[in-house]
């Protein structure tokens, strides 16, 4: 599996730490707010990242961080008038049902920075001891000069002097010494932690180091984010973990890139972001936004538009009636291997090759998309036919599985008993030449929120998505 490694500037041969097992973690987001699409983004490329190595038959170890702590969840929180703690959960909660919407594999642990204060203290405290980190009167800062492959990530210049910055959010254009624990003011209300240090927080940064490091070990694999990420949050995390543990922090440093809206980065500072639910709202499911960034390669800019979605919401609606109407097909035995048999066999052989090997080329998805249309046009032809053979279905229907394992672009789902009654009286009506009854039976079924099409022999009903 070959992948572009951000510390190289390389694509490279990935090879893991551990024979057969694989180490990630991804920067999870800060529970403030409803995340946006342009955050989901990225949290639908770190669950690329995972199946790509999942289909390549590696253990994957995944960790994720919820920032429940800093200087936006503070404030947001003072300002609702509710704990640090109810107010996150509230939002962590959001979250997490976005990521199952969008069907992210949620085999990851989670873990809050407020459960994992005593190991960024650990940290901390072994810094300040080695002279990697000092004291000023607002907080614990680390001193950047002290880490001599400061900037191997980001290529940032260093020049051996540095001012010192609280915020965790600073400046990209210049490297400063940052914080590692921020002392108590007025304006943190009563967040706050003692233990080894003195009444503070931790800064933003240390939540990483510390979370990776206790989970996965303090060498890993895998390390993922978006690319704003990139400077200052990531390279920051490798001086203060290396400086702490004298080891390498990460093999395989991953960054995707941003969704953004007429040319620029969404974001919430700039006010020209989407949330999921303002997807749903116009009607979309939260599939076609999967599809779209799938799509796009990850190392590219997406630009965000309705109008592009809706391109997507209809290939999703393709996806789903074409894999429901192949499994309704009528199967039958050929006697032997017959001419067609021979030929699905080697098509669906070479597209399945083809889509590991574009998966396997630094996650170019898009290609790989190429390939599970192809084999879904093929199921198409033999649904079409009305008949398949048995062993046909099963190469076809198996491939398409072992792509979907990958995209997780098709999900099943029940259709309600309601929606069959009437879909079963409407087919009883067309045998009867009712055409007229079984339309307006068609468009009950339309209004619940569902579709019915015609195959030769039979019917199918999907999900309605938007025309
Ligand atoms: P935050 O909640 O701000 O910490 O962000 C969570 C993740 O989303 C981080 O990895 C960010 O880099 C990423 N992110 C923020 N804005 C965008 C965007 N417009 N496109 C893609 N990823 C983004
Ligand atoms: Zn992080």
């Amino acid at each position: 599996m070959k992948i572009y490694n951000t510390l190289s500037r390389n694509v490279e041969n990935f090879k893991p730490l551990k024979e057969g097992l694989v180490t990630i973690y991804t920067c999870g987001p800060t529970v403030y707010n409803y995340v946006h699409i342009g955050n989901l983004r990225t949290f639908i490329f770190y669950d690329l990242v995972k199946r790509a190595f999942k289909l390549n038959n590696y253990k994957v170890k995944h960790v994720m961080n919820i920032t429940d702590v800093d200087d936006k969840t503070i404030r947001k929180s003072m300002e609702s008038h509710v704990s640090l703690k109810e107010y996150t959960e509230l939002y962590t909660k959001y979250f997490m049902e976005d990521l199952q919407k969008l069907n992210i594999e949620m085999d990851t642990k989670f873990t809050n920075a407020t459960d994992n204060i005593d190991e960024m203290q650990k940290i901390i405290v072994k810094l300040l001891k080695e002279g990697y980190a000092y004291e000023a009167e607002d907080g614990i800062y680390f001193n950047v000069s002290k880490f001599k492959d400061y900037g191997k990530l980001s290529g940032m210049k260093v020049n051996g002097s540095y001012s010192r910055i609280k915020n965790d959010e600073y400046d990209k254009e210049n490297a400063s010494d940052f914080a590692l624990w921020k002392y108590w003011d007025e304006n943190d209300g009563n967040v706050y932690w003692e233990g080894k240090l003195k009444k503070g927080r931790p800064g933003w940064h240390i939540e990483c180091s510390a979370m990776s490091m206790k989970y996965l070990g303090k060498t890993i694999d895998v390390h993922c984010g978006a690319v704003d990420l990139i400077f200052p949050h990531h390279e920051n995390e490798i001086a203060q973990s290396e400086s702490y543990s004298k080891q390498k922090f990460v093999d395989y440093w991953l960054h995707g890139e941003h969704l953004l809206v007429n040319g620029q980065k969404m974001s919430k500072s700039l006010g020209n972001f989407y949330t999921l639910r303002d997807l749903e709202k116009q009607g979309f499911n939260p599939l076609s936004f999967r599809l779209m960034v799938i799509d796009s390669n990850y190392r590219n800019k997406l630009d965000f538009t309705f109008e592009n979605l809706k391109k997507y919401e209809k290939l999703l609606a393709k996806i789903d009636l074409s894999v429901k109407a192949f499994n309704k097909t009528e199967k039958y035995d050929e006697t032997e291997d017959s001419y067609s048999r021979i030929q699905t066999k080697k098509v669906v052989d070479s597209e399945l090759q083809a889509f590991k090997e574009a998966v396997n080329n630094d996650l170019n998805t898009h290609e790989a998309l190429q390939n599970f249309f192809a084999l879904l046009d093929l199921a198409d032809e033999k649904t079409k036919k009305g008949k398949v053979d048995n062993k046909e279905f099963s190469y076809l229907s198996n491939a398409i599985s072992k792509m979907n394992e990958f995209l997780g672009v098709y999900v099943d789902y029940e259709i309600p008993k309601e929606i069959i009654d009437l879909a079963e009286e409407r087919e009883k009506e067309r045998k009867e030449k009712k055409f007229a009854e079984a339309d307006l039976l068609r468009e009950k079924i339309n209004e619940k929120g569902y579709f019915i099409a015609d195959l030769p022999n039979t019917f199918v009903i999907t999900k309605r998505y938007l025309e």
